[in-house]
């Protein structure tokens, strides 16, 4: 692999989001992990043909949706405020198979490092967002603050949970028209909680994981840190005026917004649920 990959826009673009999201205190220790396919483009521009792979790792479940697909993933026990600095160690390049049932890492990882104990999660959540949009391209997963703390003081229900965020502000209903994802607390890095994640990605852009963290699917690293953003904001303003609220924006007004928008809202949220 030519060095010209530590220039490439991707790996620049996913070594700032890593170290933006650790100067926002969202990934503190080992926390925060992504993937992101590589384009056609990308693939021809910066992908080796003549690279000796690493052997060949299994995959518990298999992702007939990437056969062939490349992904720029960040290794186990890297600190996000470290890959700045040593992006071939702290990141990989995997190469998936022709039958979508197991990878090879192409690039990266030096110094022993492994793809993040969470891959099979990516995988599968990656696997279901190309069913919904061939375009997308990145699986991020970080611990906002206020979006957890917001899962110790809010009802662990799913729709009265969109809807106080829809009622939050306003950028909330045009952003995730379509809602959030939120599943009960499980034990993170097991086939369960990936498969369970995946299944919520079906529906959703974003998964929240009660008492950890929150993942956002996007056709951009930008874009799957701005539906983060977007969450956290909401999440803070729940936070510092919970308890003390006097009014939040309606139902008819989230209705309103979504209208001038041309949005849809998802269905049985609205008109339905108390704040
Ligand atoms: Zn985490």
């Amino acid at each position: 692999m030519s060095d010209s990959i530590l220039q490439a826009p991707f790996m620049i673009e996913v070594i700032r989001a890593c170290s933006t999201i650790y100067q926002v205190g969202w990934g503190e220790n080992h926390a925060g992990n992504l993937s992101y396919r590589l384009t056609e483009k990308e693939k021809e521009t910066y992908i080796d043909r003549d690279w000796e792979p690493s052997t060949e790792y299994q995959l518990e479940n298999p992702c007939p949706q990437l056969c062939n697909e490349f992904f720029l993933v960040t290794a186990s026990g890297s600190p996000f405020k470290n890959v700045q600095y040593n992006p071939d160690i702290h990141l990989g390049i995997i190469q998936i198979n022709d039958k979508g049932s197991a990878y090879k890492v192409i690039w990266g990882f030096r110094e022993g490092r492994k793809p993040t104990s969470e891959l099979p999660t990516h995988l599968l959540c990656q696997n279901e967002r190309i069913k919904q949009d061939p375009e997308s391209r990145i699986i991020l997963h970080c611990h906002p603050t206020y979006t957890i703390a917001m899962t110790f003081i809010h009802q662990l229900d799913e729709s009265a949970f969109i809807k106080t965020m829809w009622s939050l502000n306003s950028e909330c209903i045009l952003v995730f028209p379509e809602g959030i994802g939120l599943l009960p607390w499980m034990v993170c890095g097991n086939g369960k909680i990936g498969s369970a994640t995946a299944k919520k990605m079906n529906e959703y852009r974003i998964v929240l994981w009660p008492h950890h963290g929150i993942l956002a699917a996007g056709k951009s690293v930008d874009l799957a840190l701005g539906l983060i953003e977007t969450v956290e904001k909401a999440a803070q303003v729940y936070v510092v005026t919970e308890g003390k609220v006097k009014q939040c924006m309606t139902d008819q007004q989230i209705e309103e917004l979504a209208k001038a928008f041309n949005l849809k809202p998802k269905t049985g949220i609205l008109n339905n649920l108390v704040y």
